[in-house]
């Protein structure tokens, strides 16, 4: 996106990419199908060090704009969850796109080429095995450290550091958490079960679907908390958003443990709610005991014990510190010339298209100015 909007203004663009196409995260991101953008991209959808920085990229480039793109282009799309566009087709569609803009403007991309070394004199100086670029401005839209064996690399934290930027801590996020092993050998045979809870850590709270796997929690629901959760930290979960659970109990005219189940079937899965109410036993069912699991259902406090990693997250959160950038052009402020854009740099959207839109958007500003 940076390397069109700077091609269109004339400037000589090389784009340097040391995998054997560009934009391979596109091509495997939602699903293969591109969740390319969301509709209501929001600043508040994003996390950050300074939630201020992403309001301006955000304005100059806005998902109708990318929408504009994609219809010049007639690529046909869908909307799934309210605001989170998706190719019908495949996600190959907006990489294609993305290359004719290339082309139109003039861009060159090298492939399969891996930088050695950068160096500022009257300008940059970039060293590749077999080429030496040298260029007045420089672009690092190197991305974050999810999916290493795509061939992410800490490439643009290091370039950052040479330079004298700081980079704010990074870590997985939107990523699937690991229970503790107690957790673990209680529901890790839910493997597959999928409900909808309200989850919350402090004041941020997603309600959506959470799914349990072998070794812990994802769906979307918990991908999303993830990216504020830190280690050590615990998790609130309402497993029942918005339902009566004592009134749903107190109908049963019986109180015994298959009253108490059948109960709980009518909000959670079946073997969820077997479970659920197995392991919270009461010999009687009294009224105490009623609503001291209504309690436990809505504010059930779980602490993780860590995430499934970069090989599993969407994104990595924390990078380059933005009060190093400015937010206008993305342009270091102690450099000249010197720009960081898209994930590298320490602003994390949430799932639904807003990683993209910052990656579109944090582009487009850098390559209108440079
Ligand atoms: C499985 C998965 C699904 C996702 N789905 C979605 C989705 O549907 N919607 C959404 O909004 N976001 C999604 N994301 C997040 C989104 O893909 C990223 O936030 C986005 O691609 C970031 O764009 P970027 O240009 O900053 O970095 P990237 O897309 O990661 O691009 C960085 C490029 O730099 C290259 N590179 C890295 N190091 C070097 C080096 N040393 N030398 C040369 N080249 C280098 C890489 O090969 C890569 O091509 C998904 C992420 C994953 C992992």
């Amino acid at each position: 996106m940076c390397a069109v909007e700077a091609g269109k203004r004339g400037r000589r663009v090389a784009v340097i990419e040391h995998a054997d196409r560009p934009g391979k995260k596109i091509l495997i991101s939602g699903g293969g199908r591109c969740n390319f953008t969301n509709i209501y991209c929001q600043p508040e959808h994003f996390i950050s060090a300074n939630p201020h920085f992403a309001k301006s990229a955000l304005a100059r480039y806005t998902p109708a704009d990318f929408i504009a793109l994609v219809e010049k282009h007639h690529i046909p799309y869908h909307e799934k969850a309210p605001g989170q566009l998706f190719c019908d087709r495949s996600a190959d569609d907006i990489m294609r796109m993305l290359e004719a803009e290339c082309a139109a403007a003039g861009v060159n991309i090298f492939l399969r080429t891996k930088i050695n070394e950068v160096q500022r004199t009257t300008e940059f100086v970039v060293r590749a095995e077999s080429v030496v670029f040298h260029a007045p401005a420089l672009v690092v839209a190197t991305g974050g450290l999810s999916i290493p064996k795509m061939g992410a690399t800490a490439f643009g934290y290091d370039l950052a550091r040479q330079f004298g930027l700081n980079i704010r801590q990074t870590k997985p996020g939107l990523v699937p958490l690991v229970l503790g092993t107690r957790d673990r050998s209680q529901y890790g045979d839910l493997a597959g079960v999928s409900t909808e809870v309200a989850v919350s850590i402090n004041h941020h709270a997603f309600r959506d679907k959470m799914l349990f796997t072998h070794r812990g929690l994802s769906g979307p629901a918990i991908l999303q908390i993830s990216s504020y959760w830190n280690v050590g930290g615990s998790i609130l979960i309402d497993l029942a958003p918005g339902r009566d659970v004592a009134a749903a109990i107190g109908e049963a005219k019986v109180r015994n443990m298959a009253a108490v189940r059948f109960a709980f079937q009518g909000f959670l899965p079946h073997r969820f709610a077997t479970r659920w109410v197995d392991l919270h036993t009461h010999v009687a069912w009294n009224n105490q005991a009623l609503a001291a699991l209504d309690r436990q259902t809505h504010e059930w406090v779980l602490l993780p014990e860590g995430t499934e990693g970069y090989e599993k997250a969407e994104v990595t959160a924390g990078g380059v510190d933005t009060d190093d950038l400015s937010s206008k052009t993305m342009e270091s402020r102690r450099v000249a010339g010197l720009f960081f854009i898209g994930e590298v740099v320490d602003v994390t959207g949430h799932l639904g298209g807003h990683n993209f839109q910052w990656a579109w958007a944090s582009g487009a500003s850098a390559g209108r100015v440079l």
